[in-house]
């Protein structure tokens, strides 16, 4: 995904068990929610969670 701070980079959330770290996610149709939130630790430092499709903002 984008980063929704605006800054433009694309961030990858590792999905698979196998590897860490991993995230969670729940696919609810088309809608997906992310566990647990993406912190970038570089650049833009954002702190948000995906719920039910939507960024909220930590
Ligand atoms: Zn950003």
């Amino acid at each position: 995904m984008i980063c929704p701070c605006g800054c433009r980079k694309l961030l990858h959330m590792n999905l698979m068990d196998d590897y860490d770290p991993y995230w969670n996610y729940i696919l609810d149709g088309k809608v997906i929610s992310l566990a647990p939130s993406i912190n970038r630790l570089v650049g833009c430092k954002s702190h948000f969670f995906v719920t039910n499709g939507k960024i909220e903002w930590c």
